[in-house]
């Protein structure tokens, strides 16, 4: 009697380690219990203030990874996040290697044949950015023949090669490398998402400032492989953070007040 009791609270003992284990493990998950899935969440390793790499924690972290944080937390499940390169989120998404991408991803007509989205959730579009002594490019119309620089596989790569043929276009595989260049002054411009270029321009960069007005509206989406299950759930879980103040929250913690955000403005 006395064994069997025993063997029971060993077995008891031995199960919970177990499980605090396996949810210690789950790196960065959405904090929603211990019951639901997790969920694989690919994301871009550069692109602040969305996503990027606390480098004392060793963290990602950003607008993004808050917001998918708190979805996963809303709908219950965990996440577990991976970052990658801008283009491998998108063909993790069509290959369906992971559940879910967050990247400040464009919604367009092209990826939408091959992806699923969310709902919009953040208002975005392209703009330019250049050396703070510059006067020669004032807005997209003076780029003929400069060199700009852009991110592979980007909505600003198509827009460039769609709207200025005629500018010498440059491609890097992280958009950081693109702003170095431009502070070396090896490009003359550089086109990027307007929240970027903004941030980047004000908080991370040497003697750049952006020229021009808005080029090209665009939203952001939260991709899902074609026919995920998750859209619908994802969907509700970010209208309720929308509703109950926690996206406005995640939203000025990042960018202070909403300047040209989604749904309410000031
Ligand atoms: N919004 C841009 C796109 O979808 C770039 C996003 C990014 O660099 N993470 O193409």
């Amino acid at each position: 009697m006395k064994s069997k009791w025993y063997l029971f609270i060993m077995v008891l003992v031995l199960s919970t380690i177990l499980v605090a284990c396996g949810s210690d493990s789950e790196e960065a998950s959405g904090d929603s219990g211990d019951s639901g899935e997790t969920y694989t969440v690919a994301t871009d390793n550069n692109f602040v203030p969305f996503e990027f790499m606390n480098e004392e924690t060793g963290e990602m972290e950003g607008f993004d990874i808050d917001l998918i944080k708190a979805i996963a937390e809303e709908a219950g499940f965990n996440v577990e996040i991976e970052s990658m390169k801008f283009d491998g989120v998108v063909a993790g998404m069509q290959s369906g290697r992971y559940d879910i991408g967050i990247a400040g991803m464009t919604i367009t007509e092209e990826r939408k044949e091959t992806i699923d989205f969310s709902d919009p959730y953040y208002d975005a579009g392209l703009m330019l950015a250049v050396s703070a002594d510059n006067e020669e490019i004032k807005s997209a119309d003076d780029l003929t023949g400069k060199k700009v620089g852009t991110r592979s596989g980007t909505t600003s790569e198509a827009y460039i090669k769609e709207n200025h043929p005629d500018a010498e276009l440059i491609t890097f595989p992280g958009i950081v490398e693109a702003y170095m260049d431009l502070e070396a002054g090896r490009l003359d411009a550089v086109m990027y998402d307007v929240p970027n270029v903004q941030y980047y321009v004000a908080n991370d960069s040497e003697g750049l400032k952006t020229a021009g007005d808005i080029l090209q509206g665009e939203q952001y989406g939260i991709a899902f492989p074609k026919d995920s299950e998750l859209v619908e759930d994802v969907n509700e879980a970010l209208q309720t953070l929308i509703d109950n103040g926690t996206y406005d929250d995640i939203y000025e913690k990042w960018f202070g007040e909403r300047k040209y955000g989604t749904e309410s403005s000031e």
